[in-house]
């Protein structure tokens, strides 16, 4: 990505130059709004994550229900209902998992759909579990159905069927499981089997963060992290951060550098817009994919609905990627509807590319 660095150029001297471009060198990583974290992302985040419910910023409704469902476990003195957490990237659903196992007092096992590939991956992951224990499983929806079929009974019944032997002298022997709340995540709802989303007692749906809570979120990881920060720097971070607490984590550790080389190292609302244009993300939140998104739908294909399929390939992107990362925060923001004959960009959408809908001239 070619960070959009002319603006600070412009007012910057030669040293300032070669200052942004130190500061560019230095975050040849992901992409500053890329909902997923990256290997090397997963320990700083830890460091980060709220571990009780009261620390747990915004989703009110959601951390209504479920300080009720915990709170009902711990009088009957069993662990919780199976729970299902759905949401894009980014918005708190592992850290709610270890929240639930915190604030019952129990371990907290981590695995997710693509790693337990075999049923046998299921089965010795089960029977290690303690009495209680929290078992998430990330990307749940991307279970294979045998692993699906070891689950149901383990859920239902705390019961492990196991195949001893093979072909006409094998046995099913049946353990008994420890008591287990399993915690499932999916960025899809509607691609976790019917069966399956009917044995979770709970099902909790995270929505993007609003800007207010953003910038609470961004005000408390820089407490952490021990990082000077004005209030109008947080907001300024909170806004551009679509709606994802683990970008405005990602944004507020970028523009830290930048705060470190041209402020002294405190992050005020001009370090922060300073720093988010560097990095290439604009008023809206929106970086260069976005904006390749709404320009391909208002000039390539002039305001008329686009299929998603055709937009991805448009823009060199996965369809997945385009509509679970991208598409999410653009509707939010006004800018893309869905239809059923397709995708458009809105009025909005073409006022902030700046371009005149129908004949694509520039404003
Ligand atoms: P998901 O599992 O939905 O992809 P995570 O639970 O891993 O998201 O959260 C990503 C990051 O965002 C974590 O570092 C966590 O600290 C932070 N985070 C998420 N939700 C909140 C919240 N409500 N309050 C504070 N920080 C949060």
């Amino acid at each position: 990505m070619t960070p959009p660095r002319r603006e600070l150029l412009d007012v910057g001297d030669a040293a300032a130059e070669a200052t942004a471009d130190e500061v560019a060198a230095t975050h040849v990583g992901p992409r500053p709004l890329d909902p997923v974290a990256t290997p090397a992302e997963e320990g700083d985040e830890t460091n980060l994550r709220p571990r009780t419910l009261a620390d747990f910023t915004g989703q009110p409704d959601l951390v209504e229900h479920l300080s009720i469902v915990l709170e009902a476990a711990r009088r009957r003195g069993a662990p919780p209902d199976h729970l299902l957490f759905a949401g894009p990237p980014g918005l708190g659903k592992t850290t709610l998992a270890g929240i639930v196992a915190q604030e019952m007092g129990v371990g907290l096992r981590v695995t997710s759909g693509p790693v337990l590939a075999r049923a046998g991956d299921l089965a010795s992951t089960l029977t290690d579990l303690q009495e209680g224990d929290v078992l998430f499983i990330d990307e749940i929806h991307r279970l294979a159905r045998t692993v699906e079929e070891v689950l149901y009974p383990a859920m239902e019944e705390g019961q492990l069927d196991v195949m001893l032997g093979k072909g006409p002298t094998a046995r099913s022997l049946r353990l008994d499981l420890p008591r287990f709340t399993l915690v499932g995540a999916t960025t899809r709802t509607g691609l976790v089997a019917g069966p399956l989303r009917d044995r979770f007692g709970f099902v909790g749906r995270l929505e993007l963060y609003d800007p207010a809570d953003l910038e609470r979120i961004v005000t408390r990881s820089a407490g952490l992290l021990g990082i000077a920060i004005t209030q109008g720097g947080a907001a300024e971070i909170a806004r551009r951060s679509r709606g994802t607490p683990r970008i405005a984590n990602r944004l507020l550790r970028r523009v830290r550098d930048v705060a470190e080389v041209r402020a002294h190292g405190e992050i005020t609302q001009q370090v922060a817009t300073e720093g988010l244009e560097l990095f290439g993300v604009d008023e809206l939140g929106l970086d260069k994919l976005d904006r390749a998104i709404l320009e391909v739908l208002a000039v390539r294909f002039d305001g008329n609905p686009v299929g998603l399929t055709t937009l991805a390939h448009a823009v060199g992107e996965e369809t997945e990627t385009v509509e679970e990362a991208y598409e999410p925060y653009l509707i939010r923001q006004g800018l893309l509807h869905r239809t059923p004959r397709g995708r458009v960009a809105t009025d909005r959408a073409f006022a902030h590319l700046g371009i005149v809908r129908g004949d694509g001239r520039l404003l």
